[in-house]
């Protein structure tokens, strides 16, 4: 068997595409503050990505960037500003923040409803209760792209690789949402391949290039890559290439996962926008 590639990086475009839609239609400016400390040259990267999306999709942005030894009372300065700024409806503060800083405190100091990246206590709460506001971007992508291809989760086993609250735990709680029967492994799971191998649907977030081997998948079952690891061959995902003879549908990497995280945070900010502006039912599912 060859697996049908997922093409993360088209269906990404149309996410985008319809979000700019439906910016225009909203009739109201729509804005993102990003706030990055320090100097990790990926997280600039990234964080200019997001003010270029942005721009495409008709949302304004403002960036604030810190040297690394700001003090971390200046940043909670910032969120408090922002936070009482009528003008912007999300906020996404960069990670990893310097060690210096205390990373749960900064992004708790976010007002939950401007919480585009989802990681407020708040947020996690409402999505475990089954009453998601803002969900994680990376998480809410897979979920996306398993619905465009067709994937059925009710009933499925689903296993998910990784516990972190940015993929792991998000990705189980909205896998059980859709009723598949969902397993968490982490770096303690004795024999992951036993698992593994039960699921129909496997999702790996852990950064170990190569983890997921062929015999560690079912034949015929989707495999989500959602890892990124930089090595001097360029980016590799968890989930070896030769999976592709086993697998049924798959993410490559990269070109899967990735790109729709941004197209993702886009549709999270115009939620953000709708929900402070017209309330929970307007924020749209
Ligand atoms: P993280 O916080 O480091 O979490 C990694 C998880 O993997 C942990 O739960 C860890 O278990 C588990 N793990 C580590 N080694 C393992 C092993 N040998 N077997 C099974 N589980 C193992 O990382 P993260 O923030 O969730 O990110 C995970 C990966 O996704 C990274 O490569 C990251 O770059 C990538 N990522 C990609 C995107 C995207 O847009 N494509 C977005 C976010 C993250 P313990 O909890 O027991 O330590």
């Amino acid at each position: 068997m060859t697996a049908t590639m997922i093409d993360g990086k088209a269906l990404a475009e149309k996410v985008r595409a319809e979000v700019a839609e439906e910016v225009a239609a909203f009739g109201e400016p729509v804005c993102l503050a990003t706030v990055l400390v320090g100097d990790d040259p990926p997280s600039h990267i990234y964080v200019g990505r997001k003010h270029e999306a942005s721009a495409e999709a008709g949302i304004d942005s403002r960036d604030h960037r810190f040297p690394e030894a700001t003090e971390e009372s200046e940043i909670l300065d910032l969120l408090e500003e922002l936070n009482a700024d009528d003008a912007v409806d999300g906020i996404l503060v960069q990670l990893p923040l310097p060690a210096h800083m205390d990373e749960p405190k900064v992004t708790r100091s976010v007002d939950p409803a401007k919480d585009v990246d989802g990681f407020h206590p708040l947020n996690a709460g409402l999505l475990s209760l089954g009453e998601p506001l803002h969900v994680p971007a990376t998480p809410l992508g897979v979920m996306r792209m398993l619905a465009e291809y067709g994937v059925e989760l009710k009933g499925a086993n689903a296993v998910v690789i990784g516990r972190s609250e940015i993929v792991g735990k998000p990705m189980a709680m909205l896998l059980l949402a859709e009723h598949a029967t969902v397993t968490i492994c982490h770096s303690r799971t004795v024999d992951l391949a036993r698992h593994t191998r039960e699921a129909d649907v496997l999702v790996a977030g852990v950064g170990r290039p190569g983890l997921v081997t062929p015999d560690m998948v079912k034949p015929g079952a989707t495999v989500v890559d959602v890892g990124v690891t930089r090595t001097e061959s360029g980016i590799r995902g968890d989930v070896d290439k030769a999976v592709a003879e086993v697998a049924g549908l798959m993410t490559p990497v990269p070109g899967g996962v990735g790109p729709m995280t941004i197209a993702m945070l886009l549709s999270n900010t115009l939620r953000a926008a709708r929900y402070r502006r017209l309330g929970v039912a307007a924020a749209g599912s």
